[in-house]
């Protein structure tokens, strides 16, 4: 199953992919956390992008799509993977069905932006295992820790309201047109990421199937 999962900041991609992928076994690819590991790293890449993404702008297509076609050729990926952040452009969509023939399903995690912008800015992240979590709605049971492997809990850089509103006005501007491209492949499952964690992830599990 190849599955893409579209929606703004914080509309909840990375807890529902957990999710899909504890289900159904799929590789997970998130451009963000990649380029991220990159950052951290230092690496060239790292450092051609740390101020693209701290300013809440998309990197080039071209270089996230040659991340990406090299990373779906990963063995982890043969009985299928999930994909979180990408595509971000209707280029990168027409690129991946190029690249893989089509996707299975497109899954919209709908929210409105006031309530994404409060999300943005109340999330904590595990820099150990990726885990994401939220002041607000999702909190870790010790504050400042991670539930899974207690590592101390982190704020992603551009997880500010400024970053955030740029993020939010990007996803309008180049990521929303995804929506009605893979509406027009007939591959469209939009749930509303307002309806709580666990009836957005059954609605979800309802349309896959088992
Ligand atoms: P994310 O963790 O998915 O919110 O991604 C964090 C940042 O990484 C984005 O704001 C972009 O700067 C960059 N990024 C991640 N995925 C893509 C993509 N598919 N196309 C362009 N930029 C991306």
């Amino acid at each position: 199953m190849k599955l893409v999962l579209i929606g703004a900041p914080a509309a909840g991609k990375g807890t529902q992919a957990r999710k899909l992928i504890a289900k159904y076994g799929l590789a997970y690819i998130s451009t963000g956390d990649m380029l991220r590991e990159e950052v951290a790293k230092g690496s060239e890449l790292g450092l051609k992008v740390k101020d693209i993404m701290s300013s809440g702008s998309l990197v080039s297509d071209e270089l996230i799509i040659a991340i990406v076609k090299e990373r779906i050729k990963a063995d982890d990926c043969k009985n299928g993977f999930i994909l979180d952040g990408f595509p971000r452009t209707v280029v990168q969509a027409e690129k991946l069905d190029e690249l893989i023939g089509s996707i299975d399903k497109a899954i919209y995690i709908n929210c409105p932006d006031e309530a994404l912008l409060e999300r943005i800015t109340a999330r904590e992240t595990c820099p150990k295992c990726g885990a994401s979590y939220n002041k607000i709605s999702v909190p870790s049971k010790v504050p400042g820790i991670c539930d899974v492997c207690g590592e101390h809990l982190t704020q992603r850089k551009d997880d500010t309201v400024e970053a955030g509103k740029a993020r939010l006005a990007t996803f309008h501007e180049q990521s929303e047109p995804l929506v009605a491209y893979y509406k027009k492949q007939g591959n469209l499952f939009e749930v509303d990421g307002m309806s709580g964690v666990d009836n957005v992830t059954n609605a979800i599990f309802a349309e896959l199937g088992d």
